[in-house]
């Protein structure tokens, strides 16, 4: 596995505040949040470092990584206000860690998003 930070916190050899779990996904509070609640998600047994490193194979990793923050998004009672789910993808998009890694924000009205800076 390509080891990055995010490899170090599937390991428990640095710490999380580790919000969800199941046998292939991760998911922790994002360390410098962006909104109330900030949750990535991660799988847990491949280390794709982007999301165009991804093939059709990895279709149901991807599959469970969105139904991952789906489901705490509904068990912390966020579903009905409404959410946000981003994948940031290389410098552009100001990916910083190279191991997959999918975006919840949520607990507040969040701002428009995409222009360039
Ligand atoms: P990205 O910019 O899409 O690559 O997202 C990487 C995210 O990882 C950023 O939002 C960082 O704040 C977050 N991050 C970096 N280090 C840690 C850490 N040790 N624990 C939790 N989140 C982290």
């Amino acid at each position: 596995m390509t080891d990055t930070l995010f490899g170090k916190i599937i390991r428990r050899e640095i710490p999380a505040d580790i919000v969800y779990e199941d046998d292939d996904v991760l998911g922790f509070r994002d360390i410098a949040p962006q909104a109330p609640v900030h949750v990535l998600f991660i799988p847990k047994n491949q280390a794709i470092p982007t999301l165009d490193d991804l093939r059709p194979g990895d279709a149901e990793l991807v599959g469970k990584l969105v139904l991952a923050a789906a489901e705490y998004a509904r068990r912390e009672g966020l579903a009905q206000k409404g959410y946000r789910v981003v994948m940031n993808c290389r410098e552009d998009a100001g990916q910083t860690v190279f191991h997959l890694h999918l975006h919840l924000l949520a607990g507040a009205r969040l701002g428009h998003f995409g222009a360039p800076r």
